[in-house]
């Protein structure tokens, strides 16, 4: 190793391999010596005495889709299980509903079934991955004798639109009250600290490195002016962000919004704002847009979002949901909205009267997920390879469900099925389904993410830069924020700058000048082909260059890494710029997600919106046809 990697700390000794690469392991050993110990299942006290080899949320290097999870996608894709690859007679368990997919959307479809036909119906789960909770995904470190919890993925209940009644109810099923949030969350680290926003400028994107801080605080023309930009684009920039003319004057608000509904937020920038195209890099991976990037938004899009350099054009635009009006954040994300749901299908592995002030510290037992004769079950480690009714469709009365764990292929039959995993992947899965149905399904890419938890073992170099978050416009991860510490159910991720916290850094990859669907599979190839070590080097680089001059040392100050990274992330949403404009009813995601005779489909891709609520609405919806088609309701 050359000194630039060693002195960024490449070869420190970090907890930052996939552990056994995700595969799957026995655990019933190692719990049973465990829980006679006494060290699960109690209180919610920190510093378990639990290892990453039987606690996955401990695990740490590549997580998210890591490779062992996905191994199976591709020769279910070319066509290996196009026979069902397991005997009649080999089938030995059999259920009322089999779930494919242990996400938000197929927990609550489990919880939705059997609040409609009583808990003595046999349900089955059935995932790839090695947690639950499909995106919404617990980090844990166990560090200095405390434990920091992360989100690897979905981050909070959060959403442009309201709640359902349905998911609204589960919510409070869940015992979670969202509008008690202010009560947990920490308000102090900025003004304690006098900590502030600050963008990072990169030398690849403007010349140099710099960072300025005071972002969205200081006036916007002593901001710029501290940029290295030229003089029109922090003219222009400091001109869009305030009270902009009328640039469309002479249209009608009709013509108005059909215009900006057809052009990308940079043409409109570029063309009709006339914005100088050296200020276009500062839009480069804006952090609070994840999902669609300003070469692929639609102009009408980010004026509805709030995006600046509209505000003179009288667009009349309506008044959209306040986001902020219902969210909740637990410091695992909505892993504690799926942890609690495991707690009401199967209490033995949370054992205890679970809630919003007690999940956080719960500790899962793994082992009791799925246990013999158990009406409720969840198997995860076990990516199912293909699903198939059992003889003629229009008369079958099961459908058999073959998956492979630890290596060896296996089969389930069931009287109802639904598919709560990736939508894309059903046609391959399900080959039986009508061809137009698989058309549909095919047609959403996901898109692309990567959540990385780094854990600091001091942030006194922040507390030094006066700096809690960075935007940093075109580097690999464009947003980068200390974990601001939420104090619920017993933990605390409050810290003093001396003490360990985490830093969130988020990344999206993706190729701007192509459409987005491509943009999305350019990011997913780029995301199944990188090794835990590129995503590492990214990290201690991007670190090291934005807290230069602070004392910050990669080397030494870096404790451990978890890489979230999602090739299959956040479910197709549609746009006016990529999408035909057609009738609702005839929108891909409706026509794909038909009930085929026993099956059903669930999980957020079957609704186009990629929001925890939606996930449970299409659980929702997707019971009731099963309930429907028995004629139950
Ligand atoms: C990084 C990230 C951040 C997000 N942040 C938020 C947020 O803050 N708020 C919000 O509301 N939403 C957020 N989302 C959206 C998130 O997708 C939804 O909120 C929700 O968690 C989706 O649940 P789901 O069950 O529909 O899908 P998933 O969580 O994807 O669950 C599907 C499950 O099916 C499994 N599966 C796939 N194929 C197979 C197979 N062949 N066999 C067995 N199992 C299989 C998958 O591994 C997965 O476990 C975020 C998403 C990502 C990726």
């Amino acid at each position: 190793m050359d000194d630039y990697h060693r002195k960024l700390g490449l070869d420190r000794a970090i907890t930052r391999r996939d552990f056994l690469n995700g595969a799957a392991i026995s655990v019933a050993g190692a719990y049973t010596a465990l829980r006679g110990s006494g060290l699960l299942g109690q209180s919610s006290s920190p510093t378990p005495a639990l290892g990453a080899d039987i606690y996955p949320p401990l695990r740490s290097g590549l997580r998210g889709n890591y490779p062992a999870s996905i191994s199976e996608f591709d020769n279910i894709r070319a066509g290996q299980y196009d026979k069902f690859p397991v005997a009649d007679a080999d089938i030995r368990e059999s259920y009322d509903l089999v779930i494919v997919g242990g996400g938000i959307s197929g927990l609550s479809a489990a919880h939705f079934y059997r609040k409609a036909l009583g808990e003595d119906q046999r349900i089955l789960i059935l995932d790839n991955q090695d947690d639950i909770g499909g995106h919404a995904k617990r980090n844990q470190f166990d560090y200095a004798g405390k434990t920091f919890l992360g989100f690897g993925g979905t981050m909070a209940i959060a959403t442009p639109y309201p709640y359902s009644y349905a998911a609204k109810a589960l919510l409070q099923e869940l015992g979670i009250e969202v509008m008690r949030y202010p009560e947990f969350i920490n308000h102090d680290l900025d003004t304690k600290y006098h900590l502030r926003s600050a963008m990072f400028f990169d030398k690849e994107h403007f010349g140099e490195d710099r960072v300025v801080a005071g972002l969205g605080r200081l006036p916007w023309k002593d901001f710029f002016a501290q940029a290295p930009l030229s003089a029109a684009a922090q003219r222009d920039l400091v001109r869009l962000h305030g009270k902009n003319p009328d640039y469309m004057a002479g249209m009608s608000v009709v013509d108005k919004k059909a215009k900006l509904a057809r052009i990308s937020y940079q043409d409109y920038l570029l063309h009709i704002a006339k914005m100088d195209p050296s200020a276009l890099p500062v839009f480069l991976g804006d952090g609070e847009r994840n999902n669609k990037r300003v070469d692929t938004l639609p102009a009408l899009e980010a004026a509805q979002h709030g995006s600046i350099g509209f505000n003179g054009l009288g667009l009349k635009l309506e008044e959209s949901f306040n986001e902020g009006s219902f969210f909740f954040h637990f410091p695992d994300g909505n892993a504690s909205v799926a942890r609690l749901l495991v707690s009401r299908l199967v209490p033995a592995a949370l054992p205890g009267e679970q809630s919003m002030n007690t999940i956080v510290g719960a500790k899962l037992l793994y082992d009791q997920l799925d246990v013999a004769d158990a009406p409720m079950r969840i198997r995860l480690n076990s990516p199912v390879v293909r699903v198939e009714h059992q003889g003629p469709i229009e008369s079958a009365e099961w459908v058999r469900i073959a998956y492979r764990q630890n290596g060896k292929l296996s089969a389930v039959r069931a009287r109802n099925c639904i598919l709560a995993c990736y939508n894309r992947l059903i046609p391959a899965l399900m080959p039986e389904i009508p061809a137009r149905q698989k058309e549909a399904l095919a047609y959403p890419v996901k898109v692309p993410m990567v959540y990385t938890n780094v854990l600091l073992k001091r942030w006194t170099a922040f507390q030094k830069a006066g700096i809690s978050r960075f935007s940093a416009p075109g580097m690999y991860y464009p947003y980068v924020q200390l974990d601001p510490g939420t104090t619920v159910g017993g933990y605390s991720g409050v810290t003093t700058p001396e003490e360990p916290i985490l830093v969130h850094m988020m990344a999206n990859p993706n190729k701007p000048g192509l459409p987005r669907k491509e943009q999305n599979r350019v990011g997913q190839q780029e995301l199944l082909t990188s090794s835990f070590q590129k995503f590492e080097l990214e990290v201690r680089q991007q670190l090291a260059r934005m807290m230069a001059g602070t004392g910050f040392d990669p080397a030494e100050d870096i404790a451990a890494i978890t890489v979230n990274r999602w090739p299959y992330g956040y479910a197709y949403t549609y746009d006016s710029l990529a999408d035909p404009d057609v009738p609702q009813e005839q929108r891909p995601h409706i026509l794909g997600r038909q009930r085929y005779h026993l099956v059903s489909i669930a999980n957020s891709d079957a609704g186009a919106a990629a929001f925890t609520n939606q996930a449970m609405d299409e659980a929702n919806r997707a019971v009731e046809e099963l309930l429907v088609r028995q004629g139950l309701t």
